[in-house]
């Protein structure tokens, strides 16, 4: 029977790592599109940050140009200011350069205005260059590693069957249904330690005669509450 045990407790094993290995092929693929997804969104950050940079640059550009000629312009009008004859052309154009002046001054709020956030996307677009080169050489090296992990998931799944069955016909095919039902209705955990008195998955304390009985590991003995298999380790 203890020889059983241990046949059991190795099946439990392999049907550990049979799990892991079906559930990696859910997650695995996960971890691929979320590095995936990083490289992409960093990448496209990165474009998006250059491209508001060179739309606010241009637009500083053009504020500048307007600059230039509504100076130009006001030049003009204080010139025609020394050869006016009335008081109408004199008004007229008092308007002029006024409107002017003021147009040139909201210019340079603007410019000036651009000019810090112009700095400030400029650290951004540093920041962000940064982080593409990290992301991309650490998502890269991480991606080859999952993609080989993802390529030999089924082989090593053949391997741990093939194991599995090297393990199960060494088991009494009472015992082994036995098993297998358990773990179709409860999951994983079909053999249990018994601890601190009691069952150590449903936690249910068992009789000092049935721990008797598992301590001496002549036959199969289940919890009455959860139905799982129960083995004394030596608590
Ligand atoms: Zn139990």
């Amino acid at each position: 029977m203890r020889n059983e045990m241990e046949m059991l407790l190795k099946l439990q094993e392999i049907d550990y790592q049979l799990g892991e290995l079906e559930r990696s092929k859910d997650y695995l693929p996960d971890m691929v599109s979320n590095l995936e997804k990083e490289i992409h969104d960093t990448n496209n950050a990165l474009k998006q940050t250059e491209e508001e940079l060179k739309k606010q640059n241009l637009e500083k550009k053009h504020l500048e140009l307007e600059v230039d000629s509504l100076n130009q312009e006001l030049s003009k009008f204080q010139k025609q200011m020394r050869v006016i004859k009335t008081n109408r052309e004199y008004d007229a154009l008092t308007t002029e350069i006024s409107n002017r002046k003021l147009k040139i001054l909201e210019n340079e709020d603007k410019i000036l205005e651009l000019m810090g956030s112009v700095d400030e996307f400029e650290e951004k677009l540093v920041e962000l260059k940064k982080k593409k080169e990290r992301v991309n050489t650490n998502n890269t090296a991480q991606l080859k590693t999952l993609k080989r992990e993802i390529d030999s998931v089924g082989t090593k799944i053949k391997i741990k069957e093939d194991e599995r069955r090297n393990v199960t016909v060494r088991i009494d095919k009472r015992l082994l249904a036995t098993y297998e039902r358990i773990k179709k209705g409860r999951g994983a955990d079909v053999v249990v330690v018994v601890k601190k008195g009691a069952c150590g998955a449903c936690y249910k304390s068992l009789p000092p005669q049935r721990i008797q009985e598992i301590k001496m590991g002549n036959g199969i003995i289940t919890c009455d509450s959860c139905g799982r298999i129960l083995i004394w380790t030596g608590e």
